[in-house]
């Protein structure tokens, strides 16, 4: 690539011109951009009757952590998670990734917790 400022000659992968030292790229001068980085959790209520639950997303930053966005409250009767009780939870973290994705979050790769995780840029 041609430096901006002196016309110089450089290859495409220099980061600075070698000929006056400019910033060929966007973003060199701040290398290490900030991210938020965001889960969805479950919230669980008690009740004598039985247990509800829902989804939320839970954001954490540079301005500390913050809960935001969250999926229906749905039952969920005790004991072990029945099949419908699962599909409702997994129905519940996946709307609400759509919305994350929507907003512009970045899917980051799972991992062995499973737990949906984001992340988006700060600066
Ligand atoms: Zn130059």
């Amino acid at each position: 690539m041609f430096c901006p400022q002196c016309g110089a000659q450089n290859p495409e992968t220099a980061n600075f011109c070698m000929q006056c030292g400019t910033a060929l790229k966007s973003g060199v001068s701040n290398p290490s951009p900030i991210y938020e980085y965001c889960q969805i959790l479950v919230e669980i209520e008690y009740g004598a009757f039985g247990d509800r639950l829902r989804c939320y997303a839970e954001a954490t930053g540079p301005s500390g952590i913050r809960k935001f966005g969250h999926s229906r409250w749905f039952g969920k009767v005790f004991g072990d998670y029945s099949k419908k009780e699962l599909d409702q939870l997994t129905d519940g973290k996946e709307k609400l990734a759509k919305e994350l994705l929507a907003d512009g979050w970045e899917f980051l790769p799972p991992d062995e917790s499973k737990v949906y995780k984001f992340r988006k840029r700060v600066t």
